[in-house]
């Protein structure tokens, strides 16, 4: 079964339920952080890294002897990293999605491709949860190609958490996409309950079960819980806003550590989950 955790908003409480979910199920359990803007995960599970690895995506080099300047290549290319300009061909390589499109039309086979780097892949584990995050370069804009490097790395053995990133956009599809529930996380506030729609708009064009967690459930006021009733997401589990679990998190610790007394409730919303999955 894969999960994944997301909220549209940021800053909800995805990675403090993420990470203590899967640090609260015994054995068989996969986290795959795909917040690869800003992962951090691993500040709370401590993995053993095994591998670190640079992720290149293939992008168009032209050699100018064999260029005709026809501008097939311009013609094709969506998404403007390859033009012909005068007697010049031009490339923009962190604009290419990496179709081969350009390659493919190329009349005069001027076209090859070279690696670009956008971040770095890193697989571990702690104790038996296995561990995989991917890291975005600092200005680099194209996530999904990282993500779906981190979700390759998922195990079909496993129960698989997914820590997604914040939004509705690319990125976030790819986390969530093809996975067998989306948990999502809001707090009860008119921003919170603003970006939930986004994402349960989302997740009912993936067409995936979705479930809800309302986080520092005691603050704001209960249009959230009146939007879940009446959009039939169920709520799966409240945690009241505390100060000693924003205090444990500053310190790196999981929650289900500093607070054992959580361990039981995150063990409960996985068998809820495992209940709607198999349903
Ligand atoms: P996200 O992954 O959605 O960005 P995080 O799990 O990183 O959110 O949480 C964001 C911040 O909110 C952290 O500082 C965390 O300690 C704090 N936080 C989350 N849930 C609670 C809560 N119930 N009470 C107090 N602070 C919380
Ligand atoms: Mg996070």
């Amino acid at each position: 079964m894969i999960i994944s955790i997301a909220s549209g908003k940021g800053g909800t409480g995805k990675t403090t339920i993420a990470t203590n979910l899967a640090a609260s199920l015994d054995s068989g359990t996969q986290i795959l952080d795909c917040d690869v803007e800003e992962p951090n995960a691993h500040l709370f599970l401590n993995p053993l890294l095994d591998k670190t690895e640079i992720i290149t995506i293939p992008v168009p080099e032209v050699n100018k002897d064999k260029c005709s300047l026809c501008g097939k290549c311009a013609e094709i290319c969506q998404f403007k990293a390859i033009t012909v300009i005068a007697k010049t061909v031009l490339t923009f390589h962190e604009l290419c999605h990496s179709c081969g499109g350009c390659m493919e039309v190329c009349p005069e086979d001027a076209i090859t491709e070279v690696g670009r780097e956008l971040g770095t892949l890193q697989t571990g584990h702690r104790d038996n949860l296995k561990f995989a995050d991917g890291k975005l370069k600092v200005g680099e804009a194209m996530a999904p190609p990282l993500i779906k490097k981190v979700r390759s790395c998922a195990d079909p053995d496993r129960t698989i958490i997914i820590d997604a990133p914040p939004g509705t956009s690319c990125p976030v599809i790819t986390a969530m996409d093809n996975t067998d529930f989306v948990l999502l996380v809001t707090e009860p506030t008119p921003f919170g309950l603003h970006d939930l729609k986004l994402a349960v708009g989302a997740v009912k064009i993936l067409g995936i079960p979705a479930g809800l967690v309302i986080n520092r459930s005691d603050m704001g006021d209960d249009k959230v819980h009146e939007y879940a009733e009446s959009a039939g997401l169920p709520i799966l589990m409240e945690i009241p806003f505390d100060r000693k679990i924003a205090e444990a998190y500053s310190r790196g610790q999981l929650l289900v550590d500093a607070m054992p007394e959580f361990k039981e409730n995150f063990i409960k919303l996985y068998k809820r989950i495992a209940q709607i999955v198999n349903a």
